[in-house]
This record gives C-alpha cells, sequence and structure tokens, in this order.
C-alpha cells in the first residue's frame, strides 16, 4: 500500500488514526434524453414522484438528528424541505421537460450547472460554500429518480470519512451517527457546513484535499490532522506512533482548555472580561455557549439569504432569529443586519457589477439603498426580540447621516408593530460596528448616536492599511499589531468607553491571544470570536493580571514596527506571566 502525505485546510482541529470509508460520488450525467411530446405528463409525474420521495428521506433523516445530535442541527435539514418547495426551483425544472422534451434528468442536470454557475461567480467564500445546499437537494432529487436506491450499505465500525464532497443533508447524517472518527474531503472550506458540522461535533477534519478521494480505497490506513491541515495515507510505523504521541498530547491540551469553558472569565487581579461568539449558523448557538460563550456577539445574517433562492420572508428571518434568541436567553444576541453587497453578490439580489467592490455598495449601504429589503429584516429581529435579549448591530457605517437615516426606519417599523400589535423591545439597543478609518475616527460623535459598538477589526485592518483581506500577493503587510490599525483600535475602546457604551471586538483580533492582551492592555471587556478559539482566549487572559498587561501595552505604543510591538509583549509579559498562553501551536 502506497504511503504519502496530502495537505488540505484544516478546519476542525484533533487526530484521527483508522481506515478509510470512502463515500460514493454523484455526478449529474450531462446526457440529454428526448421524449415523446405525448410522454411529458409521465416524466412529471416522475420528477414529482421523486422530489416526495426526497421529502420523505429529507424528514426521516430531520427526525434523526433531531433525536441524535439536538434540534439545532436538523436546522439545516429544515432549510431543504424548503428549497424543495420552492417555486422557482420547480418551475424552472418543469419548464426545461416541457419546452425540450427531454427526461427529468436533463432538467437536473440543467439547473445543477446553472446554480453551480451563478456561484461560482462569487468570490466570496462563505457564500460559494452554500452552492453545496442547493446541489444537496438537486442531486438527492436526481438519485430518487431511480428506485430502490442502490446506496452502498454503511456499516456501524468506526471509519475515517473520505470523499469528493459531502452533501450538507449527507453530512448532517453521516457525522451525526457517532462512527465518523475522522473527515478528509477533495472540496470545501473553512466555512462549509461540513467543516461547521465537524467542529460543533469536535471531529477532526481536512478540507479541500483535491483528490484524496480518488488516491485512496476503503479499508486504507490514514492519519488525519485537522490541527494542522495534514493527511498522511498508509503511514510507516515511525510516523504512526509519531501522530499517537501527538494525538495524546493534543487530548490532553483540549481537556485542559474545556476545564476553561466553566472557569470564571477574569484576569488575575479579578478584571471580569465577557467571552462572546461569532456564528453564521443558528445551530452554533448551543456548542458556541458550551465552549464558555457568554453571548453571541455576532450572528452574521447572510447567510440566511444562502438557504432559499428566492429572497427570505419577514417569516424566514423571524424564525431564525428568535430561534438564536430562545437558544441564547437570558445572553445577549447582537444580530448584525446583511452584509451583502459588493463582491458577496448573490443572484436573488439583483446588485449591478461594481468596478471595486470592497468600496462599493455593501452592509448598510446597500441595505439603505433598499429600504425594502432593510424593514423587512428590522421587523424580524425586532419582532424576535420578544423572546431574549436582542439587539441590533449595523456592518459598515461610515457617517453619521446613516445612523440618523436608521434610527428613523427604525422607528416607522417599531410604529408599524406596535399598530398590529406585536410584541418587541420597546427599548432595543442600537449599535453600528466600526470597519472603516473614518467611522473610527468619529468614534466620539457615533457613541453620542447608538447604544454600543463593535471593533470589526477584520475589515478595519483592510482599510486602514489599504490591503485587500483576501488577497495572498498583500497579505505580508496585513498586520494587526501595526501602530497605525492599533492607534485607532485603542482611540475607540477608550472613546467609547468615555461616553460610558459598550464596546466589543468581534473580528479575528480577539481570537489570537497575543493581540486579544494588547486589546485587553486598552481596557477591552467584550472580546467576540469563534467559539473554537474561546477556551484558548480564556485560557490567555485569565493567566495574565491587567495592570501588568495595561503597563507593557503602554509602552508597546511608543515603538515604531508590528514586529517591535509583538516582541515588546511577548517578552515583557512573559517575563511577569510565565504562563501565560501566548505561543505554541494551539487549536
Ligand atoms: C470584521 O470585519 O472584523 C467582521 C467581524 O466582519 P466580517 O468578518 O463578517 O466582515
Ligand atoms: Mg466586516
Amino acid at each position: 500500500m502506497e504511503y504519502f502525505r496530502l495537505r488540505g485546510i484544516g478546519v476542525s482541529p484533533g487526530i484521527a488514526i483508522g481506515e478509510v470509508s470512502l463515500t460514493e460520488r454523484v455526478i449529474f450525467i450531462e446526457r440529454k434524453d428526448l421524449i415523446s411530446p405525448d410522454k411529458i405528463g409521465q416524466e412529471l409525474g416522475r420528477l414529482d414522484k421523486a422530489v416526495e420521495r426526497t421529502k420523505t428521506q429529507l424528514t426521516r433523516i430531520k427526525e434523526q438528528i433531531k433525536r441524535k445530535v439536538g434540534e439545532e442541527h436538523s436546522f439545516i435539514l429544515e432549510a431543504h424541505l424548503l428549497m424543495l418547495e420552492d417555486k422557482s426551483m420547480r418551475s424552472g425544472l418543469e419548464r426545461i421537460i416541457k419546452e425540450e422534451n427531454c427526461r427529468a434528468e436533463w432538467a437536473l442536470f440543467c439547473i445543477h450547472r446553472k446554480y453551480k454557475h451563478l456561484f461560482e461567480s462569487i468570490s466570496d467564500e462563505y457564500f460559494r460554500q452554500r452552492q453545496s445546499d442547493v446541489s444537496d437537494v438537486l442531486t438527492k432529487i436526481y438519485r430518487n429518480l431511480e428506485s430502490p436506491d442502490k446506496k452502498k450499505k454503511d456499516d456501524d465500525r468506526e471509519k475515517i470519512l473520505v470523499a469528493h464532497d459531502l452533501l450538507p443533508s449527507e453530512a448532517a447524517l453521516k457525522l451525526s451517527r457517532g462512527n465518523v472518527l475522522a473527515v478528509a474531503i477533495d472540496m470545501g472550506g473553512k466555512t462549509s457546513h461540513t467543516a461547521i458540522l465537524a467542529r460543533s461535533l469536535n471531529i477532526p477534519a481536512v478540507l479541500a484535499l483535491r483528490n484524496i478521494s480518488q488516491r485512496v480505497r476503503d479499508g486504507d490506513y490514514i492519519i488525519v490532522d485537522g490541527t494542522d491541515g495534514e493527511v498522511i495515507v498508509n503511514p510507516p510505523l515511525a510516523i504512526r506512533k509519531e501522530f499517537f504521541d501527538k494525538k495524546e498530547k493534543y487530548e490532553d491540551y483540549r481537556r485542559e482548555l474545556k476545564k476553561t469553558a466553566k472557569l470564571e472569565p477574569s484576569t488575575i487581579d479579578g478584571f471580569r472580561f465577557c467571552p462572546l461568539a461569532n456564528i453564521e449558523l443558528p445551530e452554533e448557538v448551543k456548542p458556541a455557549l458550551s465552549m464558555g460563550a457568554e453571548g453571541i456577539g455576532l450572528f452574521r445574517s447572510e447567510f440566511i439569504y444562502l438557504q432559499s433562492t428566492s429572497l427570505p420572508s419577514e417569516e424566514d428571518h423571524y424564525l431564525i432569529y428568535s430561534q438564536i434568541a430562545k437558544d441564547a436567553a437570558p445572553f445577549p444576541v447582537y444580530i448584525r443586519t446583511v452584509d451583502i453587497g459588493g463582491e458577496k453578490n448573490l443572484p436573488q439580489l439583483k446588485i449591478e457589477k461594481e468596478p471595486n467592490p470592497a468600496l462599493g455598495l455593501r452592509a448598510i449601504r446597500f441595505s439603505l439603498r433598499d429600504v425594502d429589503l432593510f424593514k423587512v429584516q428590522l421587523r424580524a429581529i425586532l419582532r424576535a426580540s420578544a423572546f431574549g435579549n436582542v439587539r441590533i448591530l449595523i456592518p459598515m457605517v461610515t457617517e453619521i447621516e446613516e445612523v440618523v437615516e436608521i434610527k428613523m426606519l427604525l422607528r416607522e417599523v417599531k410604529e408599524e408593530l406596535s399598530r398590529k400589535r406585536q410584541k418587541f423591545d420597546e427599548n432595543i439597543p442600537l449599535g453600528v460596528m466600526i470597519e472603516v478609518p473614518a467611522a473610527a475616527t468619529i468614534t466620539d460623535l457615533l457613541v453620542k448616536e447608538v447604544d454600543y459598538l463593535s471593533v470589526g477589526t477584520n475589515d478595519l485592518i483592510q482599510y486602514c492599511l489599504a490591503v485587500d483581506r483576501s488577497n495572498e500577493f498583500v497579505s505580508y503587510l496585513y498586520k494587526p499589531l501595526h501602530p497605525s490599525v492599533l492607534r485607532l483600535v485603542k482611540f475607540i475602546i477608550e472613546t467609547a468607553q468615555r461616553g460610558g457604551k459598550e464596546v466589543a471586538v468581534c473580528g479575528e483580533m480577539a481570537a489570537e491571544p497575543l493581540s486579544a492582551l494588547v486589546l485587553l492592555g486598552f481596557g477591552l471587556k467584550n472580546f467576540s470570536m469563534n467559539p473554537i478559539f474561546i477556551p484558548k482566549i480564556k485560557k490567555a487572559l485569565r493567566s495574565v493580571e491587567l495592570k501588568t498587561v495595561k503597563k507593557v501595552v503602554r509602552e508597546a505604543m511608543n515603538l515604531r514596527t508590528a514586529q517591535e510591538i509583538e516582541e515588546c509583549i511577548i517578552e515583557k509579559i512573559l517575563v511577569k506571566h510565565p504562563n501565560a498562553f501566548l505561543t505554541g501551536k494551539v487549536i
């Protein structure tokens, strides 16, 4: 058996060692079989049956997942059931059968190809990944055109799942069985459903391996290292031993970290900080709380647009927000209004192509152009506020005029709801994200207009340093510790606090121990991050004294470069707090 190693993206940390179980790949066959016009009715009936069978299967899987993993994970199946009922998709399929006198397989192939192209043209990775949901539903219908199902029988032994791609419903079903040790897949990225689910279920996963599904066979022996993003196939004994040791160390470390979830989030000298979670899917709320999150600091509501090929209704928004509010209560939930437009374009939103999307009609700029759509979202958030501690967060604000307009719209929506006697939190807090230098420098003016601020450092760094956050050619310039970034962030935090308003950081800076310590040194209390990083940050902040960190950060702010700042922080904090968790490979 051939020994080789493959590199991919580690999306869920941990190490697993075991036998391969290869998942068969479903391919839409590109063949247009014609039928006579008098058979069209029969073909439409065949499509109907396939849709019905798919509905029954999805409902069964949904129930199974609800029972075995919990209600929150069955949400994706709910979305697929809705997609099955989507009239535009269904009428598209029927139209092709009728107009082209062809079999349903060809119609499914065409619609699948159309969506694939649409989604591939989206540059935002998270949105692009949602193609898999549409693909999932269409594939299931395709499979169900033939009955009975000729699927490979799964056995119950513990295995490492290898596949070309996993449809979201397949991922939910297979990963929830409890016999998957790890996942290794050709496709996918950090924000694919498989990645999110694997993280929530603590299953090590490496995605984007390109061709692993063609290079391994059932029964091959492999190691999946989800921490380092590597897969080792048929390793020799010495390497197996090395990884067994690594696995043990990782598990000790993980147990140690997990304990911090229950510990008080405070520094040695008693400063209480608040770890919050950034999430994209409602099913992430409960796992986030179990990691020690004390609320949802950022719900990226854009994902709702990906659950359907048509525009989500107020009810769609409302159901999701109220579920999150209930699951997180009594902790707060900051619902960010959609951050789409610009490069996060979507087929159902007719946005023109822009020459410079990062500086274009994005986020709140898009919402204020399409006020009706924005009001739908505001109404849904307000209605959900009746169920918990819900707050509104506005992305990419640049000027006071925007806030004034948002407040006016919010007032209008509140009045409409009151007239209809619908319940909502009359005093729902409103906050803005500080993501562009223009907003940062008028923090003193903005705080007077809103209830809180949240610093989106991912974008703030991009706009402050003029470095595209997803362009690897300039990534060497993307420096969170650049003195210019730190001066801005320090100014925002101090100004908000002076104005008596709450402030959080919800960019990646809050999830990195070194920069989190700098933020602590600026007096930051609220750290919002991907939930898997919460234990690590909690451990880092719990092992230091605020007084010392403040002093060191004050000194570091006199330095000239990101590197000098980094070295100063590491050196001076480690001297005082040798246990500060600053370095080393972590999850
Ligand atoms: C940010 O910009 O820091 C942020 C949290 O928003 P997003 O990453 O969704 O742009
Ligand atoms: Mg942002």
